[in-house]
């Protein structure tokens, strides 16, 4: 078993060999023979925050869809995405919902949260299982602002709102990106096509697709879970694979910027 794994807490690392079993038979996750390798030497930006703040400005101005204006009419706030401005792992959910685009903090400074509502409290204790926690990662939404009644957003929408998610993954440069639904997986996998189901592209990293080094592992969103409890052993599996790789990755640095491309166990 590898040495990652010893940190989680026992009923996850038992889990863990039923996947390790899975993987090594590469029947369920259809995971290539060659190990994938992620992980890269990235390039310190010491001015990351300030980009990524002046992107949050514009987001807030933003008159691109109709979301802007239907979220100032109703003084909803704008949600541009929250954490690390070079964190090694990105969260790409939907959109933001009532709770995140209302929330009242004042370290958020006027703007909303990704991903404080039910979705997100699920979403905290997946990423506790494989121990990161939330200010380790970065995590942003397709969409910044909030369809109404929390409808699917739209493609003109999404098409709207794409050039500010991918300016961000640009300067964030994440190692690995996980896409929590089909809208972002849609968007972020290499060679998808929207309106793909997220079933297809599950179980494997993709090439992110403005950027081969970065790699997309795209999963069900969370609120499918709040639906869908029988779906959480699974799902925790899944994240296992990838908590896995990614500590097994954070071992292996040798100074904060720099690191050996690692592969999923
Ligand atoms: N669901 C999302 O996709 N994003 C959020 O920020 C909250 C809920």
């Amino acid at each position: 078993m590898p040495d990652a794994v010893s940190h989680f807490p026992a009923p996850y690392q038992e889990l863990f060999h039923k996947v390790e079993h899975g993987l090594r038979n590469r029947l369920r996750y259809g995971i290539p023979q060659d190990p994938l390798t992620i992980g890269f030497p990235r390039t310190p930006d010491p001015e990351a925050k300030q980009k990524l703040m002046s992107i949050a400005e514009e987001v807030r101005e933003c008159r691109a869809c109709e979301l802007g204006d239907i979220r100032r009419d109703r003084y909803g706030k704008a949600v541009p995405g929250a954490g690390p401005a070079q964190a090694r792992v990105m969260i790409v959910g939907e959109a933001p919902g009532h709770y995140e685009e209302s929330l009242r903090d004042k370290r958020a400074m006027g703007f909303g949260m990704p991903f404080v509502g039910p979705s997100g409290k699920l979403l905290d204790k997946i990423l506790e299982s494989i121990q990161l926690q939330r200010q380790d990662v970065h995590i942003g939404n397709v969409c910044c602002c909030r369809p109404p009644k929390n409808r699917d957003p739209y493609v003109a929408e999404i098409d709207a709102c794409l050039p500010y998610l991918y300016r961000k993954i640009e300067i964030v440069q994440p190692w690995v990106i996980i896409a929590m639904g089909r809208f972002a997986a849609q968007v972020l996998c290499e060679g998808a096509h929207r309106g793909e189901a997220v079933g297809d592209l599950l179980g494997k990293l993709h090439p992110y697709v403005h950027d081969a080094r970065i790699k997309v592992w795209p999963m069900k969103h969370p609120a499918y879970l709040l639906h869908q409890a029988r779906g959480m052993v699974g799902y925790y599996e899944e994240m296992l694979i990838i908590g896995a790789a990614i500590k097994k990755a954070m071992e292996t640095l040798e100074n904060p910027n720099q690191c050996r491309p690692f592969e999923l166990p």
